[in-house]
Parts: C-alpha cells; structure tokens; sequence
C-alpha cells in the first residue's frame, strides 16, 4: 500500500497550493470575490484578478554566482557577434530577405532545405536530450529571457527603486520620479538591444547606415526596430517572468519531456517535514520537526512568485536561486545543505536515485547523433556549386533561316564557395552540336546565383526518325567543380 504523501510532496502540490502566504513585502490578498478562483491560478495573478508584482529578494550563492558568470559572458558573445568576421563574412548574418544564412563561414540558401531540415531537427533533439537529462537547465541558465531579467533588468530595478521591500512599497504607494527614470532607461537599453539583434539580419555597416540616414530612406528597416524595441521594452519593464509563466511554449512543452529521474531543482520533503518555526509552544513540537524552518526564504527570492515547497510546478524556471536562498538558512541553523538542491523528483520523493541511462535519453541521444552524423556528411559532401538545365518555354524548337534546328536551354548555376569563379560550358554529345552561348565561361560572385540562355543547333537530319536526341553538357570551374547535366533535345522527325 502507498503511504500518504508527505504535506509539500509533488503528490498534493495542487492541495497545498490553494493558499499560499503572501511573501515578505508583498500586499496582502484582496478580499475575494463572489467570481474569485478556488485556489491560485497563477502566482502573478490576485485573487480579484489584478496583477501581484513579483519582486524577488536576490540570494548570494555558489548557483547565483555561476548563473552570474555565465550571463554575462553570453551577453558577451551577444553583442560581439555581429561584429565578428570569418573569411570576410560576418559570424552570423541571417540575410532573411535574400534568403541566405551565413553561420560560422559557410553561406546557406533557401534552396539548402536538407541542411536547414536536419539543423532544425538537431535544436529540437539536443532540446528534448537536455530536458530529459537536466529539466529546464536552458531557461534558468541560458535563456535570454531569463538572462537580461535577471541579470541587466532586475538589477535595474534595485539600483532605481532599493531593495525589494522598497520595491513592493512602491508598487502600492506609487512609483514616482524614480519609477519613471527607471522606464527611461529600460526603454534606451532595448532600443540597443534591438539594434544589436537587428545586425544579426542585416549585418553591421548596413545597420550603420541605418542610423546615420533619414527613416524615410528605410521604412521597413526603421518600423521593424520600432516593433522590437517596443516588444523589448514591453517585455523587460512590465511584461516581465509573465513570459516564462504564460507565453513560453517551452514551459508547457517540459511537462511532457521530464520524467522521474530528470535533473529538478526540488525540496527534500521527507527531511524538511513537518515544517515548523524554532520556537517553543509551535504546533509542531522540536523533536518532531523537519529541517524546514518555515521561513520563506525560498519563496521571497523565487522570481516567478512560487514555493517550491509544493512541488515541481510549470512556472519553475529551475533557477537555483531558491537553493542558494535555503543553504544559507541551512547554514545558519547548523544543518546540512541541500534541502532544496538539485536532484532526480523520484530522490526527491524519498526514492531510490533513478539511472542516467534510460530508455527516452538513449533514444534521443541515439536519434541526435544520427541526425548530427547526416548533416556533418551533408555538409562534407556540399558541392561549391548547383547546375540545373531547363529547356526554353514555348516552342520545343525552333528552325533556323539555314534549315538547322535550334534548342533553347535555360542554364541555372549557382557558387555557393567563397570566391567568385568562372564556370565553362562545354558540350559533350550529340557530337557535331554547336553551343551558342553568349557568355561563355560564366563569372559569378561568391554565393550568387546566375541564369544564362544557351542554345544547341544541329542539322535537321540529325532527328530524323526519332524525333529527339540526347544531351549532354558539362559546367566546370577548373577549381574544384565539374559536373555533367543531361537533357533531352527535340526536332522535326521528318
Ligand atoms: S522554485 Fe526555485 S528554481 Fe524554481 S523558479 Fe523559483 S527560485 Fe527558481
Ligand atoms: S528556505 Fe529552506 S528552511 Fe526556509 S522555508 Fe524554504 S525550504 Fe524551508
């Protein structure tokens, strides 16, 4: 028989959620409503439906420090990026109105389906194999969300309006001069911000030029770094941990990607119960009580408002910051670290720690390194240019004043190297062919894209009886590229 689930367990999170205490500094609950919800719904959300602010008490610790480090160092990477140049191209430049996607070096056009396909598929495997390893280790690390709130706009918010009791005062007295000020400065940072992620679409001297000319001469480009800005600013000043709790498709994705013995942050109920205050004449007598001291800690530093005390919920951004918050309780009253640590839900729960090794991870690990060997294959395999022959459209053919017959065709090439290079067009068969090609060798620029018009003539006798002859004709470079396209030729058969 499965004994009761001790009060905090991932078991009753639902019950003990009902009503939850209002953290330090935070006003209290309106009076409900006739239409109020039963129990919480979401914890930015008041009973009566107004918003409750949420004003974490930032907790110094060894994950806040590492989150720290790691924050800003991909701030770093951020705005540097698009300054970057690899073989004369830009790092990254995702050229979306051209369709082509420099990464690193090589360019990628719209026609590179295979490559995007299976890139697109890797994100999602490497997504699905984190989650099932770590949990949400991504939006409490690596999220940009999560980064530039917690580490840029929340501090922010200490430095104009003090701490987060001063906060929470003035979220009921009125912010003031300083709230503004505040809003000012959100705004000016995510019209940079905004600025720097538009350079990854357009690259760095085109946005230069953006900014030293009218917004006339560029509206579309201009009404973009509007939208972002706002949607930025939106975002970080009054949106805020609203976007992991309600808008984020990953969040509600995870519920179905973790299992048992997914990496969680989690609190040690079978330690920490029964909960109680170190005082005497407490409803919960010394010698019977947990190592939770009921002080809160863990929920007043939480940033999306919730007590982790009552279990793995989806507004759980996995952020550590609850642990740190306990572990300096936990030193202060002389007991082990760890009761709200990192750990498998089934350890958690007083289970036996799950294995690693599990049927989901190696499938996911399996099918990624699948995924992650054909695209290193393809790309091996990329050729530095594509051909493609098409015959001309409207008539199969046409006859020359001199009686010979002509075939249009309708060359594609496309260099997809690094250096423009000069592509020669040869005939191969039907031997006695002429090619009549107005340009011939082909220059085209690196990565460019070039349409040419040839023609084919030969003597009507050459389709008697058939009516159609075979063709072959061979685009080299002289560099690395040669390749022979086919096709048919039509002519009178008589
Ligand atoms: S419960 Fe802990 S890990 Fe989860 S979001 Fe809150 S502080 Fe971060
Ligand atoms: S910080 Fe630790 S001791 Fe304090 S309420 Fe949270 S779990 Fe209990």
């Amino acid at each position: 028989m499965t004994p009761p689930a001790p009060k905090g367990s991932l078991a009753d999170a639902k019950d003990s959620k009902a009503e939850p205490a209002p953290p330090e500094g935070a006003r209290a609950e309106p009076q409900s409503s006739p239409l109020a919800p039963p129990g919480e719904v979401l914890s930015t959300l008041r009973k009566d439906g107004t918003r409750r602010w949420i004003r974490p008490r930032p907790s110094e610790g060894r994950f806040l420090s590492g989150r720290r480090g790691v924050a800003y160092g991909l701030m770093a990477v951020f705005l540097t990026l698009p300054h970057v140049v690899i073989g004369g191209k830009p790092a990254i430049l995702l050229d979306v109105v051209r369709r082509r996607f420099t990464l690193f070096g090589a360019t990628f056009v719209s026609t590179d389906t295979l490559f995007l396909l299976l890139a697109a598929l890797a994100v999602f495997l490497t997504v699905f194999l984190l989650t099932a390893l770590f949990g949400r280790v991504w939006c409490g690390w690596a999220c940009p969300q999560t980064v530039y709130m917690e580490f840029l706009f929340r501090p922010l918010d200490r430095l104009f309006e003090g701490s987060y009791q001063q906060q929470a005062k003035l979220d009921r007295e009125g912010g003031g001069i300083r709230r503004v000020a505040k809003h000012v400065v959100i705004v000016a940072i995510s019209v940079f911000l905004a600025h720097t992620f538009l350079a990854y679409f357009v690259g760095w001297s085109t946005l230069m030029g953006y900014l030293t000319t009218s917004p006339a001469e560029h509206p579309t480009a201009f009404a973009v770094m509007v939208s972002v800005s706002g949607a930025m600013a939106f975002n970080f000043g009054w949106f805020r941990e609203q976007t992991c709790l309600v808008a984020c498709p990953y969040g509600r994705l995870q519920s179905v990607l973790l299992d048992q013995a997914s990496l969680v942050v989690g609190y040690d109920t079978g330690r920490g119960e029964p909960r109680g205050k170190a005082k005497k004449g407490r409803a919960v007598a010394v010698a019977e009580r947990g190592d939770c001291i009921d002080c809160r800690a863990c929920v007043t530093t939480c940033p999306t408002g919730i007590d982790i005390r009552d279990g793995l919920q989806l507004e759980c951004i996995g952020c550590a910051q609850c642990i740190d918050a306990c572990d300096a309780i936990m030193t202060r009253t002389g007991k082990p670290l760890g009761l709200v640590r990192y750990g498998a839900r089934s350890e958690l729960e007083g289970g036996t720690p799950s294995k690693i090794l599990r049927p989901r991870v190696v499938i996911y690990a399996l099918a990624l390194l699948l995924v992650l060997g054909g695209l290193g294959g393809a790309l091996l395999d990329r050729p530095s240019a594509k051909v493609k022959a098409l015959r001309g459209i409207g008539a199969p053919f046409v006859t020359l004043p001199s009686g010979e017959i002509s075939n249009q065709i309708r060359l594609k090439i496309h260099n997809q190297s690094d250096q423009s290079r000069s592509y020669t067009l040869s005939l191969i068969t039907p031997s006695g062919a002429q090619l009549v090609a107005p340009e011939n060798p082909i220059q085209i620029g690196a990565g460019e894209l070039a349409e040419a018009t040839l023609f084919v003539v030969l003597p009507r006798a050459a389709y008697a009886g058939t009516g159609e002859l075979p063709c072959q004709l061979e685009v080299a470079d002289g560099v690395d590229f040669e390749r022979v396209v086919t096709l048919t030729l039509l002519g009178p058969s008589q």
